[in-house]
């Protein structure tokens, strides 16, 4: 599933090919992506212009002159651009003609994705994006107000750290990667983290987000960013899908274990469970 990383090198090729590109066209194959009257979608973006791109937690913000899509990719959705129409395979689901015949496509096998349509500036109106926490990467990040929200919460600290209404943009990946820099077993509860630790696991993740981005994200399994793009984190993940590898602090095997439903990888000497 691609996280906050991952969605910003997404954004970042896709700024390289579609500013000042015009939309001609667009055929929708598998509506139920679309949270918006078909008719109404095409009408709003037919000869409208991409004017700019941004990302907000793991949601992607295409904005025209007077619209934005708010495009979540979920599981597995990507977006590819296509030069032939003899390219385009049946997981292309909204097709996107533009100008001098290129085609973005938003493929998606699972179809979990979404697309919604709004005014621009009106963006964080919509019901996904107002719920939202703030994102992680934010150097700001009101640290105070995180405690406030989670202080007497039982829930597995991973759990809340997972949950985007606290915070936006963490995932399975890196939640992992940043509670066992913080020295955290994933499955304390959230009540018991202390004002302290918290801003070691905020400063953590920041750092595991920054490196992330900076690398392009992580290639894992069924993940890779549209257009071929390769991230290449994989390569400094110190826990997460290392079961039985050393811990590179200690030297202990990495365990796999369950914690709030997702498969989740600790160093169990560097992370005790209390
Ligand atoms: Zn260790």
């Amino acid at each position: 599933m691609p996280e906050l990383p991952e969605v910003e090198t997404v954004k970042n090729t896709l700024k390289n090919f579609l500013l000042g590109k015009k939309i001609k066209d667009i055929i929708i194959n598998y509506d139920k992506i679309i949270k918006y009257d078909n008719k109404d979608f095409k009408n709003a973006l037919i000869d409208q212009t991409f004017m700019d791109i941004d990302r907000y937690g793991k949601y992607l913000i295409f904005k025209f002159e007077k619209n934005s899509l708010v495009s979540h990719l979920r599981m597995e959705g990507k977006y590819f651009i296509r030069k032939n129409l003899a390219d385009i395979t049946k997981h292309d689901h909204i097709i996107f003609t533009l100008e001098n015949d290129i085609y973005l496509t938003y493929h998606d096998v699972r179809k979990f994705g979404t697309m919604e349509l709004t005014k621009k500036g009106e963006e964080f109106f919509l019901k996904s994006l107002s719920k939202l926490g703030p994102e992680i990467n934010n150097p700001n990040i009101d640290i105070n107000s995180i405690y406030q929200k989670i202080k007497t919460s039982s829930r597995p600290i991973k759990a809340v750290l997972l949950d985007q209404t606290i915070v936006a943009g963490l995932g399975n990946i890196y939640v992992d990667e940043t509670l066992f820099l913080a020295k955290i077993h994933p499955n304390k509860q959230a009540k018991t983290i202390s004002l302290k630790q918290l801003k070691i696991i905020i400063n953590s993740a920041q750092e595991v987000i920054n490196k992330a981005i900076k690398l392009g994200g992580t290639t894992i399994r069924s993940y890779q960013s549209s257009l071929g793009v390769d991230g290449r984190f994989q390569n400094e993940l110190n826990v997460h899908t290392l079961a039985g590898k050393q811990c590179k602090r200690c030297n202990t095997l990495i365990k796999k274990i369950k914690v709030a439903g997702r498969g989740t990888y600790i160093c169990p000497n560097c992370q005790e469970e209390e």
